[in-house]
């Protein structure tokens, strides 16, 4: 193995006490000393500093995994790794308390202005006057999104005696209630009680400018705005906009819309914006936690052929291998049934029932994790989301999940039923040997459809014209129809219809699609490249 890009040395111990494995440790290595040497390892280990390249990967003639240990993956080539069968594998959580107790040393470093108070001191001056802070006690904590993070931000802001209040419409409100959260119906609902408002969401096409000038707008005056999660979400120049008018008392940024953050970024000259070069992670501590989960799972995928932890899992070989395409039917399934869900005001699934059909029953483990992942996607930071610890994430938001083999279920077919609230809705699909993955039911309507790339579907009015008025506005949003599926249970009822569609939809032609008359809802699923 080749361990490079100093990776914290507790996982490097975890791999060189292993008899069969021989580590060579090296620091970043420049791209053609790494290319002439790589075809000699059946393992890398980095941190972002190495780029693994599609041609860097060519070359590792051995190579079987890829280990990053942190999170982010755009120094490696995912699409070529999986080409060619390599696993990739990341360490998605170590880092969580790194950025929750960063958000209070930032939060507490504003109010009561600390960095500024320092300044003065290095410069020989004793000035208490202008530095008369606010203290967080009694303010009300407004969260955006509680995963990982936002929940150990949560735990921490009850202990300085704060009102905690967050807007996470994929959490249960079990999970709410074990964290002593009370649940905002809606973000403005949100925005209007809080004092200090953090966000902690992937960013996601929904998340993407989520606060701008209107929902800063929404916030009590002389508010704190912290944006700790990812750059974009948070609308740079509404902000600043905010600043400038002196709506808000403060903000803190850790993740910009361009990193680095420009020389001359108009950001940097503002009093009361507090910023840091995206330091969330940045702890001697959570590089150790990473360095230990990413180690141990390369360990495992190549000494016991575990590939579970990879991003990619398509790549694998032996039994991974064979279930791969019905694992991309539970996926995917999954991920139509929680869309179709959601357009009917259902978010928050509660529980998560698979059934497959015996001949997959062997795969019950796998295929379960690839349903939640389907349901997760879009939903959480999808690097982050692998088949080992989908089942696990899915469950920590409340989401019951249950596997069962019916021998009623054709050869290799699966059936993803997700329920909320008063709602559910099963999908099945089907894995033929050597055939394509189709879909073949969505609740009580039989398709017939391929789910790649896009599917859009649509529940109609039986009537004469539909398919048409459909047809014709794709085309003229130069949306191209791959299958188009219609379905209806009686003549003159409720029709559904299935439409597997080449590239993306945007919210305006889904919009557009609505206002049809007799169209009664439609649903875009983006399928995530496996
Ligand atoms: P997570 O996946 O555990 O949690 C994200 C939460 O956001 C989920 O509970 C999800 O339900 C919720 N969510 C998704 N879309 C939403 C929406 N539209 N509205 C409301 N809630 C929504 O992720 P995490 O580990 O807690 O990470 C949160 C963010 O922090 C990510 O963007 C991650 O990239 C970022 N992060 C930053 C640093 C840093 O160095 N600053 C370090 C680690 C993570």
């Amino acid at each position: 193995m080749l361990v490079t890009d100093e990776v914290d040395q507790e996982g490097v111990a975890l791999l060189a006490a292993e008899p069969l494995l021989q580590v060579d440790e090296m620091p970043t290595l420049p791209k053609d000393d790494l290319l002439a040497r790589i075809g000699e390892y059946d393992a890398i280990v980095g941190r972002s500093a190495t780029r693994i390249s599609g041609d860097l990967l060519k070359a590792g003639a051995r190579l079987k995994v890829v280990g990053r240990a942190g999170v982010g993956i755009d120094n490696i080539a995912l699409d070529v790794a999986t080409s060619l069968g390599i696993a990739v594998i990341n360490a998605p959580a170590g880092n969580t308390v790194a950025v929750a107790e960063l958000f209070f040393g930032a939060v507490i470093g504003l109010l009561r202005q600390i960095p500024r108070a320092a300044d003065v001191m290095r410069h020989g001056r004793w000035d208490r006057a202008s530095f008369m802070g606010r203290e967080l006690k009694g303010k009300v904590l407004g969260i955006v999104g509680l995963g990982r993070i936002g929940s150990e931000v949560a735990l921490r802001a009850h202990a300085f005696g704060m009102s905690v209040v967050a807007y996470d419409p994929y959490i249960a409100d079990e999970r709410f209630t074990a964290l002593r959260v009370r649940r905002a119906p809606s973000l403005d609902a949100l925005l209007a009680e809080t004092n200090v408002l953090t966000l902690h969401v992937p960013l996601t096409e929904e998340t993407q400018g989520m606060i701008g000038k209107r929902e800063l707008g929404r916030l009590p005056s002389r508010s704190v705005v912290v944006n700790m999660a990812r750059g974009g979400i948070v609308d740079e120049t509404a902000l600043l906009a905010a600043l400038d008018a002196d709506q808000l008392r403060g903000a803190v940024l850790d993740v910009y819309s361009a990193e680095p953050l420009a020389t001359d970024s108009p950001l940097r000259s503002v009093p009361n914006l507090l910023l840091t070069p995206h330091l969330g992670a940045n702890t001697v501590e959570a590089q150790r936690n990473v360095s230990r989960d990413v180690c141990l799972a390369v360990r495992d995928a190549l000494l016991r052929n575990d590939l579970s932890k990879s991003i990619n899992v398509a790549g694998g070989a032996g039994e991974w291998g064979e279930l791969q395409p019905a694992m991309l039917v539970a996926r995917r399934a999954a991920a139509v049934a929680r869309a179709v869900l959601a357009d009917q005001g259902m978010r928050a699934v509660r529980k998560l029932a698979l059934r497959v059909s015996p001949d997959l029953a062997h795969g019950t483990g796998a295929l379960l994790a690839a349903a939640a992942a389907g349901v997760l996607e879009g939903v959480i930071e999808t690097d982050r989301l692998n088949l080992i610890n989908a089942r696990a994430l899915a469950e920590a938001r409340g989401i019951e999940l249950s596997v069962g083999e019916s021998s009623e279920l054709g050869a290799r077919a699966l059936e993803v039923a997700l329920a909320g609230g008063m709602q559910q809705l099963a999908v099945m699909g089907t894995a033929p040997d050597g055939g394509t993955p189709r879909l073949t039911q969505i609740g009580s309507f039989h398709i017939d459809v391929n789910p790649r790339q896009t599917l859009l579907i649509l529940t109609n009015l039986d009537v004469p014209g539909v398919i048409g008025r459909v047809g014709t506005l794709l085309g003229e949003q130069r949306v191209n129809i791959a299958e188009y599926h219609q379905a209806r249970l009686a003549q003159g009822g409720d029709a559904l219809a299935a439409i597997s569609v080449d590239g993306a939809v945007s919210e305006e032609t889904r919009r557009a699609l609505l206002d049809l008359p007799d169209v009664l809802s439609a649903s875009v699923v983006h399928f995530r490249s496996e």
